[in-house]
């Protein structure tokens, strides 16, 4: 399953900065290093809260 960085985001979970990835076009997580931490599926994630920066890729937000 394909997975992409979209940018920097601020973890719900533990509230530490990480790389936001959304995996299979779906499943949003956050990337501290090793650890990997669920959001939830992008429907149910508000990413503009979530991110700090957003790189510009493509505007599907
Ligand atoms: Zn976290």
């Amino acid at each position: 399953m394909p997975s992409k960085a979209i940018g920097m985001g601020m973890c719900p979970r533990c509230g530490r900065p990480g790389t936001v990835v959304i995996k299979a076009g779906n499943y949003v997580y956050i990337k501290h290093g090793n650890t990997w931490h669920y959001i939830g599926t992008i429907d149910k994630v508000n990413l503009n809260k979530i991110l700090i920066k957003k790189r510009e890729e493509r505007r599907s937000y």
